[in-house]
């Protein structure tokens, strides 16, 4: 349909696309008919997904028109002076549905800009809810930003009024108006509700994240209930839960619904968020979000100073962000001449070393237990760290900076690097003795032997295990052996034992077994340790002596006459 440029701005159903003039009859038919009815949206609880109560919207029933919105009237009901009744016929309504509406349960009331240079409004809304039977204590005003341009000495008057009836207020449609801050400061509010522009848009765009991520940061500092608009996912519900909000209300949670949807909605299973696939990070964040941000700032600031090693956070462009005294302590550089400043100056002479950690981490790569030696500089010697890197990622998923875990293990290393040399010299006593070095049990099972072991037989240690080592033990001398490890001496005194043992040479050696008893608590032997030795030119050299005794003693000097 053509525009015509000269007639009054029409009145637009959007849903029809209709032109319809509204006339001053028009509306105070509508007013005594009825048409004005009030719609309900609820508010829930972001973490539980609980119905906390419902903002009223009025919706104009048009006999002709069908619905409309409150856009295309709220603005002449302000232009032509009808906008205080048509407030109190909508909330008169919506009091009549008020059976319906448990407590706790809440009910907001918009308030046009106008009305706030009314004095007698707070005295027409306590009339209605005495009418309708409903506690003040319930009723929350709802105030948009810009209503509070220009005469804010009146509004700040209305507002205290109404608080002191024992309503509450909100504030409408945050951060969209001039001098909230302001506000937010001089009127009693117990309620802001981010704007839906900022919620539509914070899965997509990082500067409205930070707007209402700061909103929610401010209402929380400021003891304030925080309402987010315009919730449409599940993606956005979450990020607003993560953020900390307290409330929230949109198509997610419910449309703007007559009367007779309530029971519907408020029996509704919650819409609980956050407990789906990949969130349960969020879920367990969203516990400790109850907390205040000044109280979760203490509470980290406590967890940095406490922890037994060197932290901080690091931001994109490299700069310290936070950290703790360990970590300052370690740079030989005070806390406050970290804060702000980037690792490049604060320790130049370091910084070519940790640059590709922290660039790396800042891709998103999680770096852990990696070791590092920080050479001497000046009177400090050489160290060794023990570095983490961990990218920081906020709710959208970007890396924003990276937390960085320092441990100094210089100490650690220096005593790691003794043991291996004592192990070093133990074992290379062990191995370059001439000697078989072992270890047994009473029952005569070897558990090791010393590689001299190997050379001599040809076979390997693991042979030698349990029982093995006597296979190659001559077949008389193995009970000899079992007997004299499986005795019980009350000394620690050691057994001795000759045997013969075939080499790998194929011939029988004598050895000489020599084992010292190690004992448990009860005193009974738990392992021998010894050694073998080669005693073979001993024996020789013995058995040639008797052979050579023997031989005189039977000889012909020594024959009776
Ligand atoms: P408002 O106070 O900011 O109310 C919220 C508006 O956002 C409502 O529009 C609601 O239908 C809409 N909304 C709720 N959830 C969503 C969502 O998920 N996505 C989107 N895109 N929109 C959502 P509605 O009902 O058209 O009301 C528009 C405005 O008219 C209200 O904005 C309020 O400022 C004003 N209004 C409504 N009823 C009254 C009233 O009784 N008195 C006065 N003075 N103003 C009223
Ligand atoms: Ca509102
Ligand atoms: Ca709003």
């Amino acid at each position: 349909m053509p525009k015509d440029p000269d007639s009054p701005e029409p009145h637009t159903n959007p849903a029809s696309n209709e032109r319809a003039p509204i006339s001053p009859a028009d509306v105070k038919r509508a007013l005594e008919a009825g048409e004005f009815v009030p719609y309900f949206q609820p508010l829930v609880k972001l973490r539980t997904g609980q119905v906390a109560g419902f903002e009223i919207l009025a919706r104009w029933q048009h006999p002709t028109l069908g619905l409309i919105m409150p856009n295309d009237f709220i603005p002449l009901a302000e232009r032509d002076g009808w906008i205080g009744a048509l407030t109190t016929e909508i909330l008169l309504r919506a009091l009549a549905c008020a059976h319906m509406i448990p407590a706790p349960l809440t009910l907001a009331l918009n308030v046009s800009a106008l009305q706030l240079r009314d004095p007698d409004l707070p005295q027409q809304i306590l009339a209605v809810l005495t009418a309708g039977r409903f506690s003040a204590e319930r009723l929350v005003i709802e105030i948009t930003e810009s209503a509070l341009v220009g005469n804010v000495d009146h509004a700040r008057a209305i507002a205290r009024r109404f608080k002191a009836m024992g309503c509450r207020l909100a504030l409408d449609d945050f951060g969209t108006g001039y001098s909230s801050l302001r506000h937010l400061q001089s009127m009693p509010f117990d309620k802001i509700k981010v704007d839906r522009t900022f919620v539509a848009s914070m899965t997509r765009r990082r500067d409205s994240r930070k707007i209402a991520a700061t909103v929610v940061g401010l209402g929380q500092s400021l003891d304030l209930i925080t309402v987010a608009e315009g919730i449409e996912t599940t993606e956005q519900a979450e990020m607003l839960l993560w953020l900390g909000c307290d409330l929230g209300q949109g198509y997610l949670y419910g449309l703007p619904s007559p009367p007779e949807e309530l029971p519907n909605i408020i029996a509704a299973p919650p819409i609980r968020i956050g407990t789906g696939e990949n969130t349960s990070w969020k879920t367990a964040v969203s516990s400790y979000l109850d907390t205040q941000p000044a109280q979760r700032l203490a509470h980290l600031q406590a967890v940095y100073d406490g922890a037994p090693v060197g932290l901080a956070f690091i931001d994109r462009n490299l700069r310290y962000v936070n950290l703790n005294r360990r970590l300052a302590d370690m740079n030989s550089i005070s806390v406050e001449n970290h804060i702000g400043r980037p690792v490049a100056e604060v320790i130049p002479a370091l910084f070519p070393l940790f640059e590709p950690l922290l660039l790396r981490a800042l891709e998103g790569e999680v770096i852990t237990g990696l070791e590092m030696k920080i050479p001497a500089s000046g009177i400090k010697p050489e160290q060794t760290r023990l570095l983490s890197y961990h990218p920081a990622i906020d709710e959208a998923g970007e890396v924003v900076g990276v937390s960085l875990a320092c441990v100094d293990i210089t100490d650690r290393k220096r005593v790691q690097e003794e043991l291996r040399q004592s192990e070093e010299h133990y074992r290379n006593m062990v191995e370059f003795n001439p000697q078989v070095l072992w270890i047994m049990n009473p029952r005569g099972e070897n558990i090791d032997m010393s590689s001299r072991w190997e050379r001599i037989t040809g076979l390997t240690k693991e042979y030698a295990l349990g029982h093995g080592w006597l296979e190659i033990v001559h077949p008389s001398d193995t009970q000899p052996i079992l007997d004299a490890l499986a005795s019980q001496p009350h000394n620690a005194a050691p057994v001795l034992v000759d045997f013969r043992l075939r080499h790998n040479d194929g011939h029988w050696h004598w050895m000489r077994l020599r084992g010292v008893p190690h004992f448990n608590r009860d005193g009974k032997i738990v392992h021998w340790y010894g050694s073998i030795g080669d005693i073979n030119d001993l024996k020789l050299t013995e058995e040639a002596l008797r052979a050579d005794a023997r031989a005189h003693s039977t000889g012909p000097g020594n024959l009776p006459s």
